[in-house]
């Protein structure tokens, strides 16, 4: 977002001043990549990222916004706000800050949800080129992970070598703690790495994704340990299906119910619906997960710069699991594949 586009923030928001305090917003306004200990004040006068002296050093050399050092901050919005309507991220600010800025602000606090979600959703090309090196990080982890996986090994051994190699070819971090789910755990879509082994016939779910520059890669894929049941191979065969003809209707205009009702048709061809618990895909980028949602009810129109999962799965308790994810970049003409992983099947 521009600076220039500050004030108009304002505006359409029908606030004199605005108290961003959300760690994704104030990052996306200032630059600043410790935003859990910084929020960012816009009023009609000016905008500052509010930090304290830890970060006197940091905040100089990464915030696009002047600096405003203050421990006890409070008391500063508050004189410069005076006696405006200052708008409050509803959904981040706490009960006990909210309180206090109440009794300290002679003006009328109004509380907002969501005040960036919209504009976030289409990516810049800076924030286009974090996203495609996390994108790419995640692929080559994903490439060295086949020549690590075999019978014995553990989940989480599996986890940490992910994490370890995207580390050390220059993520700075993981988009979250990996899914590495095998044999009947991976019939659990959020079933993070156990000290569980692999063992020959499973097919391990790995949901996996670096961060650069403070944007989420995620990709998801399947992998088979030696050979695995006729079954689970129609599975696989089933979600991949799915994901190849949903995102072949992937383009502007189009909105996420319609993507996601795709899938499910696919997986309903199979017998498979009842077994896609969750929705189809999610906006990707300062957050894991932002918008535009691709679910069932989900009114939010794609348009060319938003970066999206598009990730069909089928869970059967008991038996096992398989998701295979993709996140891709809405074009002009449809999209552009960000994760570049082979999607057939592999057995290792
Ligand atoms: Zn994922
Ligand atoms: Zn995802």
């Amino acid at each position: 977002m521009r600076l220039e586009e500050l004030p108009t923030l304002l505006q359409t928001l029908a606030v004199d001043a605005l108290l961003v305090s959300a760690p994704a917003n104030v990052r996306y306004l200032s630059g600043f990549t410790t935003p859990s200990d910084g929020r960012v004040l816009l009023t009609m006068d000016g905008f500052w990222l509010i930090t304290d002296a830890r970060y006197e050093a940091q905040a100089a050399e990464e915030s696009r916004l002047p600096v405003e050092l203050r421990r006890d901050w409070l008391p500063w919005v508050a004189e410069q706000v005076g006696e405006g309507r200052l708008g409050i991220e509803a959904d981040s600010l706490t009960v006990a800050t909210y309180e206090e800025l109440h009794e300290r602000s002679p003006g009328i606090l109004v509380p907002l949800q969501q005040i960036l979600a919209e504009k976030r959703m289409v990516k810049s090309a800076e924030e286009l080129a974090s996203l495609r090196k996390a994108a790419q990080l995640t692929d080559d982890a994903f490439n060295h992970i086949l020549g690590v996986l075999r019978p014995g090994i553990s989940e989480v051994d599996v986890a940490l070598e992910l994490e370890r190699v995207m580390r050390s070819q220059g993520a700075q971090g993981k988009s979250f703690d990996f899914v590495v789910a095998s044999g009947y755990r991976s019939a659990m879509p959020h079933g993070v790495a156990s000290p569980k082994k692999l063992e020959s016939g499973d097919l391990v779910t790995l949901d996996l994704g670096a961060t650069v520059g403070g944007y989420h890669a995620d990709m998801t894929r399947a992998v088979a340990i030696g050979a695995i049941d006729a079954q689970l191979r129609a599975m696989y065969d089933a979600t991949l299906e799915a994901l190849i003809e949903s995102l072949a209707v992937i383009g502007p205009g189009v909105t996420g119910a319609q993507v996601d009702a795709v899938a499910r048709a696919v997986l309903s061809r199979h017998g498979l619906e009842q077994y896609f618990a969750h929705s189809l895909g999610h906006g990707v980028g300062l957050q894991i997960h932002e918008g535009p949602k691709l679910s069932k009810d989900s009114t939010d129109v794609l348009a060319s710069g938003m970066t999206v999962t598009v990730e069909p799965g089928v869970y059967i308790p008991g038996k096992g699991g398989v998701r295979i994810e993709d996140l891709v970049l809405v074009t002009e003409t449809g999209y552009e594949r960000l994760s570049n992983s082979p999607r057939e099947f592999i057995s290792v």
